[in-house]
């Protein structure tokens, strides 16, 4: 889909919801339907059809970027450089070219002070909540962003096989992490697309552990959970390894995460369900008596947000996947005071299964 396909899609969807307008504020949102990378843009984008939306959609951003807004929003958007306030420059703009009717704008993202502002500026207009429209075009991905996507786990990936090449046992849980975020850096990527989690041991059975500055010992299992942010995707694996020889309960809980996952992976395809696909891997927990150290969903959207829908999870809505979903399939074991294990792989939906992003592979490595 290009940006012009999705204003497009986007425009229907208001139509059937009889919402005139609709003001996008996330800057994510913004990027996706204008194409416009920078952090202060709003665009109005138009239902069309009626009388109150005569004028086409419309785009609004600062003076600091005139020049990266001209070269980047497609000519679909109306582009103006607002002299002050881009709340105000954009309604303003409505009321020039239309009659008050239904504005809808993002209760999702916006500020409860933004909203007090735009109650006070649009005191005519019947003010609708409409987060998660976007959002929900986002979930499906085009061949242009699955392209991104798949550069971004094979980046990822090539920066840890060559952070392992060192080892890990004698360093610490910082210096993985670092040296991780700089060798994306170095391959191409603009970022992490979070801060990595690296966790030895005992920390390990903290599902969101932040690294220390602990060496990390031999004989223990280490989380590792990272991703590459390259030309506005995101990628997101983890792997656990083991530093020399681990001791037998820890093989036993990698082995059954190891089986939850593949399990779960295997169950992944368009028509799906998302609470179905989180019990594959639950119930093969559960049954080896790990229930309540598996906290969390067994998996999350991905795309120009680390987090993003749909969710996999207990209490994620019913809906099935859809193709082009991109899903992440990442059962844990958390053992408190003992060890930790996660497994997670990014992958595509397709009607017929799935597509693995991330490429490297999942039987229990030891490093020296
Ligand atoms: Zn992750
Ligand atoms: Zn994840």
């Amino acid at each position: 889909l290009s940006e012009r396909a999705r204003v497009a899609l986007l425009a229907r969807e208001l139509r059937s919801q009889e919402v005139d307008w609709l003001l996008v504020s996330a800057p994510v949102n913004v990027r996706y339907l204008t194409g416009y990378t920078g952090t202060n843009g709003l665009a109005l984008v138009a239902a069309g059809g009626g009388e109150r939306c005569a004028r086409g959609h419309c785009f609004f951003t600062d003076f600091r970027y005139a020049t990266q807004s001209a070269a980047q929003v497609w000519e679909g958007f109306e582009r103006e450089i607002a002299p002050a306030e881009l709340l105000e420059a954009a309604v303003r703009s409505l009321h020039r070219g239309a009659r008050p009717g239904v504005l809808g704008f993002d209760d999702a993202a916006m500020t409860v002070k933004q909203h007090a502002r735009l109650v006070e500026l649009a005191p005519d207009w019947e003010l609708v909540g409409c987060g998660g429209l976007v959002e929900r075009l986002r979930e499906v991905k085009d061949g242009d962003e699955l392209a991104r996507m798949r550069a971004a786990a094979e980046l990822a990936d090539e920066a840890l096989r060559e952070v392992l090449e060192a080892g890990l046992a004698g360093r610490t849980e910082r210096d993985v992490a670092i040296d991780l975020e700089l060798r994306m850096r170095r391959l191409g990527a603009q970022s992490p697309s979070f801060p990595s989690i690296v966790a030895a041991g005992e920390h390990g059975a903290l599902p969101h552990a932040e690294p220390r500055d602990v060496e990390i010992p031999r004989g223990v299992l280490v989380t590792v959970d990272w991703g590459a942010y390259l030309d506005g995707y995101c990628s997101d694996c983890t792997r656990t390894f083991a530093t020399g020889p681990v001791a037998d309960a820890a093989v036993e809980v990698y082995e059954l995460v190891l089986c939850a996952q593949e399990a779960a992976l295997r169950a992944v395809h368009a028509g799906a369900g998302a609470r179905a696909l989180d019990a594959v891997a639950r119930t093969i927990i559960e049954r080896a008596g790990h229930a309540e150290h598996f906290g969390h969903g067994v998996g999350h959207g991905v795309g120009m947000e680390i987090h993003e829908g749909p969710r996999l999870s207990r209490t994620a809505p019913e809906g099935p996947l859809r193709s082009g979903n991109v899903v992440t399939v990442e059962p844990g074991v958390y053992v408190p005071g003992v060890c930790g294990v996660r497994i997670e792989d990014l992958v595509v939906v397709r009607e017929d299964g799935q597509e693995r992003l991330t490429g490297l592979a999942k039987e229990l490595v030891t490093l020296d």
